[in-house]
């Protein structure tokens, strides 16, 4: 039976106080490396999220060279990683996972059911680093 993961989210956060530095330069290296779809800056806390962010939105493709990767060069930074299933209340809640910290989320913004047809997925990125393993760790 195939999965029913259209796609999924990794949220970064930052503090745009001390770490929004890093996160430029954690959110320049994913373009340099991986077909994924950037989302905006949010400074303020936006949605489900108690924290300022970054979206990253890739298809399961992406999955096995991208998470790794990002396991090993996310500078201490925060991640949510969520699936999307077209329930929403549950990607976020039932079935992410967590790097550093566990953030509280606001559920009750996150409703049961959306169409993941409406889901932006296309890649924004120019990947000039096919290979992420060439990668020499910071
Ligand atoms: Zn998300």
């Amino acid at each position: 039976m195939p999965t029913p993961i259209s796609s999924y989210h990794a949220h970064i956060y930052y503090d745009p106080a001390s770490t929004r530095a890093v996160a430029e330069r954690l959110r320049e290296a994913i373009a340099e490396r991986f077909s994924v779809r950037l989302g905006r800056w949010h400074d303020v806390a936006v949605g489900p999220h108690a924290q300022a962010m970054f979206q990253v939105a890739f298809l399961p493709a992406v999955f096995p060279a991208f998470i790794p990767w990002l396991m090993l060069h996310r500078a201490g930074l925060t991640v949510l990683l969520h699936p999307n299933t077209g329930r929403p209340h549950d990607d976020h809640l039932v079935h992410a996972f967590w790097m550093g910290a566990i953030l509280p989320l606001k559920g009750e913004v996150l409703p049961e059911i959306e169409d993941i047809a409406n889901l932006e997925t296309e890649p924004n990125t120019a990947p000039t680093h096919p290979e992420p393993w060439d990668v020499k760790h910071p």
